[in-house]
């Protein structure tokens, strides 16, 4: 297949570069640059530079016959989307909108979309499936699912077959260690972790440790990159070969808490990484799982990497 990755110079999309490239696809990174990294595009693809929201450098990139787009150019900052939200308007809906139009004019008739399991906000019960209500309780997420609602009407009305990933927490480096860009200002636990460990920062500040959780602390699903990366291969297949859209999860089905991260991460790095506990972040579930039921039943997807050893030893050796 020929696919073009929309922001595939970023954490996930040069990951999802590598993963179609090891199945022998042909890979177009479309890319402004302006968080992904030009060193993180991995060798074998065509880089188009251009940005979302400029119709002609987007035209230009889609026209040239590619079976399937993979759009990852978002902005994903939970917290500054409820302080900058034109910024996400903007790009995250103006710029996808731009890009499903693209798709259809240019003749492309699979789009997977870079979703977030912030479509559903508090959780009503775990584990969340695709069936949980969507309620998002920041901006962010509901680009995501104002996204994924113009990708039902684009399906229904021309023809564009979406998959629609919904993503729990991306963590981890490449598996066979070719990844080296590491991500610029993180907000994310696992690499402020890292920071702390390397000392770049001086501390983790825990956000909270008197959550309903086994040790008090936040859990979240943690997803290796990797096996996120494999699911964008088989959502494309799978709309090759089916005709027929879907929206998944993706998780690793089991929950860790913060202090388990931190612990993980002091006995495989060595180091003493300083923390302290905090208030509550604004806007944090006590805790968050997937069900990915249906992604291992339509996609014949598993997570192979994503255990705590696993995450934290493929970042900590980046
Ligand atoms: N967290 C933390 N300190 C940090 C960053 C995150 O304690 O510096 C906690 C956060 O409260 C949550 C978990 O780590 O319980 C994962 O947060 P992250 O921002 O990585 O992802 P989110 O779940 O918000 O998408």
């Amino acid at each position: 297949m020929r696919v073009l990755l929309v922001g595939g110079a970023g954490y996930i999309g040069s990951h999802t570069a590598l993963a179609f490239l090891d199945g022998n696809h042909h890979v177009g990174v479309f890319d402004n640059f302006s968080t992904g990294d030009r060193g993180n595009i991995p060798e074998g693809c065509r880089v188009h530079e251009g940005d979302i929201m400029d119709g002609a450098s987007l035209r230009e990139a889609l026209s040239q016959g590619w079976d399937a787009v993979v759009h990852l150019a978002a902005f994903k900052a939970a917290g500054e989307s409820m302080e900058r939200p034109e910024k996400y308007s903007r790009n995250n809906i103006t710029g996808s909108l731009n890009l499903i139009t693209g798709c259809t004019e240019c003749g492309i008739t699979s789009f997977i979309l870079s979703s977030s399991a912030a479509v559903y906000g508090e959780p009503r019960y775990l584990p969340i499936d695709e069936t949980h209500p969507t309620n998002p309780e920041n901006y962010y997420g509901y680009t995501k699912l104002s996204i994924e609602g113009h990708l039902a009407w684009y399906d229904r009305l021309k023809e564009l077959k979406f998959a629609s990933l919904r993503y729990f927490n991306a963590a981890g480096y490449d598996i066979r260690g070719r990844m080296r860009g590491i991500e610029r200002d993180p907000a994310n636990l696992i690499p402020v972790v890292m920071e702390t460990a390397v000392g770049s920062r001086e501390k983790l500040l825990i956000f909270g440790d008197d959550y309903d959780t086994k040790d008090g602390t936040g859990v979240r699903d943690y997803i290796h990159v990797t096996d996120l990366a494999d699911a964008h291969v088989r959502a494309a297949e799978y709309l090759h070969e089916h005709r027929s859209s879907l929206t998944v999860n993706l998780g690793s089905e089991s929950g860790l808490s913060v202090q388990e991260i931190l612990d993980k991460a002091r006995e495989i790095s060595g180091r003493p990484i300083p923390s302290v506990i905090t208030g509550r972040r604004k806007g944090d579930p006590a805790k968050l799982v997937a069900s990915s039921a249906y992604a291992r039943e339509l996609l014949g997807w598993k997570p192979e990497f994503s255990d705590l050893e696993t995450i934290i030893s493929s970042t900590w050796e980046v």
